[in-house]
């Protein structure tokens, strides 16, 4: 019997969708610098970033206090203001569209492709005005977009690869596919500063408007003013105050040594995911497409509603109940209710996206997972679509 109707669940501590991974050599790392000179703006954070453009076969990386701060210093950089477009896929998390509002631009919804719930070219040229500035292209669960298609169109092309730190795209790392990349360093995400967020570029002129940027629009930090020995420093444009520090940067060092072999191990698992969902009628895994490497932020599962009794809500509940963190991501951001009163945004605009939207659950993948905690989830997910298979 299922466990939410009084069964025994499968296991009793909930299993997460996602986990951070922090070990000793980490903890040790923070520890040494925290006991240093620079907590902040110092040398720890050129390290990271240097050490990060190196890891994303990016010129430059710039971080960033978290990954929505990376994405409104990439709107920045590109100059979108008031009266310009900036599309944007809907299957996302709301920060990539709320990055073009704080720049006083208009977000556009795209629809997405069906198989891979990426951002769907076809649909982005059908969107494209005069007035279209740029367009976020996002790695939805870690595969990256078509950049050859979106490149195309000839528009400043902004990567939310906060899902796909790690893949690449026909030998390119992510952090190297399009003009400007973002990341998230939350803890769910590839690899963790606790906040963060890191934008890669080959432009050094546009990384150094974001470092100014991070910095209230002022042209030199304390550190470069302490070694320049002057007081003197000028604001030249708004920023606003978007600095890592430095012991999170530690964190960053250390946790990036090991991102290899964790995206390595994100795929041992998704592998595996993929063989049970091959003999399962009631769901299946996203389409991959060939030459990418996938990061796998997520590992989602569109169910097969018309096999199934019930819907999506019902089994992300019995899934619960027999101890599997399942989530949902995203609901469309067009249908965000701040979405729909202030740019009149409705249902029916994005079709593929509001489909997959009832049917997509995100299932336990992080490097942390043991065998046993696999073995949980396929048999709790057995049980689950074997009770409500129609
Ligand atoms: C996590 C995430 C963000 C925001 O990152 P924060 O660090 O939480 O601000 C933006 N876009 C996508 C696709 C994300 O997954």
């Amino acid at each position: 019997m299922l466990a939410i109707d009084g069964g025994t669940p499968v296991r009793t501590v909930l299993l997460p969708y996602g986990r951070q991974a922090i070990d000793e050599r980490d903890v040790a790392a923070v520890r040494e610098v925290l006991l240093s000179d620079w907590l902040t703006t110092g040398p720890t954070v050129t390290a990271f970033e240097r050490a990060f453009a190196a890891a994303t076969g990016a010129g430059e990386a710039v971080a960033v206090t978290n990954g929505t701060a990376a994405l409104h210093a990439a709107m920045h950089a590109l100059g979108v203001g008031p009266g310009d477009e900036v599309i944007v896929p809907t299957l996302t998390f709301a920060a990539s569209a709320n990055c073009v509002v704080y720049q006083g631009g208009t977000p556009v919804f795209a629809d997405v492709d069906p198989g891979t719930l990426l951002l769907d070219p076809a649909a982005v040229e059908r969107l494209i005005t005069p007035r279209t500035k740029a367009i976020v292209a996002v790695d939805y669960a870690g595969q990256p977009c078509d950049y050859a298609a979106l490149e195309c169109f000839g528009l400043p092309i902004v990567a939310d690869a906060c899902h796909a730190l790690g893949g690449s795209l026909a030998g390119r790392p992510v952090g190297s596919l399009a003009k400007l990349s973002t990341f998230s360093l939350h803890p769910v995400k590839p690899m963790t500063t606790g906040e963060g967020g890191v934008i890669t570029t080959d432009d050094p002129a546009l990384a150094q408007r974001m470092r100014v940027f991070r910095n209230h629009g002022i042209t030199t930090d304390h550190r470069q003013r302490q070694e320049g020995g002057s007081w003197f420093y000028e604001m030249v444009s708004l920023g606003f105050n978007y600095r890592l520090t430095d012991f999170q940067c530690a964190l960053g060092l250390s946790q990036l040594e090991k991102l290899p072999a964790w995206v390595e191990r994100r795929n041992a698992i998704a592998s595996r995911h993929d063989a049970f969902f091959a003999g399962q009628p009631g769901a299946a895994p996203l389409a991959q497409r060939l030459g990418r490497v996938n990061g796998y932020h997520l590992y989602v599962v569109q169910l097969a509603l018309e096999a199934l009794t019930v819907d999506r809500d019902a089994v992300y509940r019995a899934l619960r109940a027999e101890g599997i963190g399942a989530n949902v991501h995203y609901i469309p951001v067009h249908l965000h209710p701040y979405y729909r009163e202030r740019f009149g945004t409705r249902p029916g605009q994005c079709p593929v996206a509001e489909a997959a939207y009832q049917r997509i659950l995100s299932l336990p993948l992080f490097p942390g997972m043991t065998l046993a905690d696999e073995a949980d989830l396929h048999a709790a997910l057995a049980k689950v679509l074997r009770a409500y298979a129609r």
